[in-house]
């Protein structure tokens, strides 16, 4: 008789997959997607599927991210201990989590335009016992003037350009990571440098749900 497989062996599987495919390749990344459980983060009713490698629903129409994708721009954040990060878009709070972890005594903000997600994402992280978490509920796209600079910025939604707000609270060799493009998206890897922003990644297929925000010019449900 074929036995169910537990959460470890499901996430032993998916961490496989995402090395095999090239999505994972970093020791901490690893530590940290093995460290923060993703099954804390989507509804109860989604339990058993929290280690496909997959987009799932969380509410609000909207979903908490295909682990590869988490993976790969964690990865290319290089994100080091002690930095002040900001995310835009806070969904579940996994890839929050997954900040927090490596960020160690630095500290995240993460802004969220759907109360509903705010407190979903407080809940999942107070359940975990994260204290270098700030979930903000608010417009992403405008930033978080009050807390700028930040060494890292990531965008967790489709937007069809980076919102201006943004890049002028990166500091000085900050790097910001955003998925860019209406229908289909590139995900954009920008660094702040003495001479100005400059691109040092891009590359195309990824699908994200949309930024919608008062820079971004789509409209807001
Ligand atoms: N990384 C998250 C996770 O692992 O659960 C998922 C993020 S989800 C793909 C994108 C999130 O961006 C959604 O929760 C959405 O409500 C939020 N969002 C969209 N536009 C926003 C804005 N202008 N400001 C803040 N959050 C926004």
């Amino acid at each position: 008789m074929k036995t169910r497989k537990n959460d470890q062996q499901r996430l032993d599987d998916l961490i496989t997959i995402m090395k095999k495919s090239g999505f994972l390749n970093d020791d901490k990344v690893e530590s940290a997607i093995r460290k923060i459980p993703r099954h804390e983060f989507v509804p109860i009713s989604l339990k058993e599927e929290a280690y496909e490698d997959a987009p799932l629903s969380i509410m609000k129409n909207q979903t908490i991210s295909q682990p590869s994708v988490v993976s790969r721009m964690t990865e290319w954040l290089d994100i080091r201990e002690g930095q002040k990060i900001l995310e835009i878009g806070s969904g579940s709070g996994w890839q929050t989590a997954i900040l927090s972890y490596l960020v160690g005594n630095g500290k995240v903000y993460s802004i969220e335009r759907h109360s509903e997600l705010v407190e979903f994402a407080k809940k999942n992280l107070d359940k975990l016992g994260i204290t270098n978490v700030k979930v903000i509920l608010g417009d992403g796209s405008l930033g978080f003037p009050e807390e700028s600079p930040f060494n890292r910025i990531i965008i967790t939604a489709a937007c069809k350009k980076i919102p201006e707000p943004l890049l002028g609270q990166l500091s000085t060799d900050g790097l910001l990571i955003a998925p860019v493009g209406e229908f289909q998206q590139s995900l954009v890897l920008l660094k702040n440098t003495p001479q100005g922003i400059v691109e040092i990644k891009n590359q195309p297929g990824y699908v994200f749900v949309p930024l919608l925000g008062k820079i971004d010019d789509k409209k807001t449900e």
